[in-house]
């Protein structure tokens, strides 16, 4: 069974979406990053049993609402506890905006929420690796770090706190990617697309189904099989998110 722990499908033109479920053997987790993005998501996994919900406000769409909004996306959340199996996608992002206490207070509400509800947080940070680290090292619940392009001593930190890594498809292409597969335990990995973006092919739409690419590096720097990558990072998610 696949595992694409981190998809966009809403940002799919909506003929595209069924094709692209259909062709992939696996779970798909779909994050939303807004409230529209929320609901759309939810009819989306009405008609697909292998997708599954991770809900969250993603960092700079926080940025545009105001704290009444914001809330409203947390109650909507709150509300909708027994659809998903995650937050996300939150977390940092420095790169594309420097309002970071604002950033900070929204993850800190979503981390208590997710607390309150019991659920892994699917984590973005760019540029913000020590401090997505330093904000959620005590955190109640499970924490998959999305993409995660920190140095080499912040993945051994993240490693300490018991955190997991979801390797995206552009590992292929990514020195830094593979650098991290070597360090991390293959029961903290997990497989993600980012779809549509990220593809591991320069110019094209990604797709959940390229998480075969990353199983295929996975299991070359790791000297195991493709089937026991595959397998491997099933049990994580399961034991992750159920
Ligand atoms: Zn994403």
């Amino acid at each position: 069974m696949l595992v694409d722990s981190h998809c966009h499908l809403d940002f799919f033109p909506e003929e595209e979406i069924s094709v692209i479920v259909k062709r992939f053997p696996g779970i798909i987790i779909q994050n939303a990053v807004d409230i529209n993005s929320m609901k759309k998501s939810l009819i989306i996994a009405k008609k697909y049993s292998n997708v599954k919900l991770a809900f969250g406000v993603y960092p700079t769409r926080a940025l545009e609402l105001s704290e009444k909004d914001f809330e409203k996306a947390l109650s909507f959340i709150r509300e909708n506890k027994d659809n998903i199996i995650a937050l996300g996608e939150i977390g940092l992002e420095y790169k594309e905006s420097q309002e970071r206490e604002k950033q900070i207070i929204n993850l800190k509400k979503l981390l208590k929420l997710a607390e309150e509800i019991k659920k892994p947080l699917i984590i973005h940070s760019r540029k913000a690796e020590l401090e997505v680290l330093e904000l959620l090292k005590n955190s109640k619940v499970k924490i998959v770090l999305h993409c995660f392009n920190g140095n080499t001593t912040a993945v051994r930190t993240a490693l300490e706190y018991g955190f997991y890594f979801s390797v995206p498809t552009n590992i292929s292409t990514s020195k830094n990617l593979k650098k991290l597969v070597k360090i991390v335990p293959i029961d903290r990995i997990l497989t993600e697309t980012d779809a549509p973006y990220l593809s591991p092919i320069k110019g094209q739409r990604n797709e959940p189904l390229n998480v075969k690419h990353t199983i295929k590096v996975i299991a070359e720097i790791k000297h195991i099989t493709e089937e026991n990558v595959e397998e491997q990072i099933y049990r994580n998610y399961k034991l992750i998110f159920e």
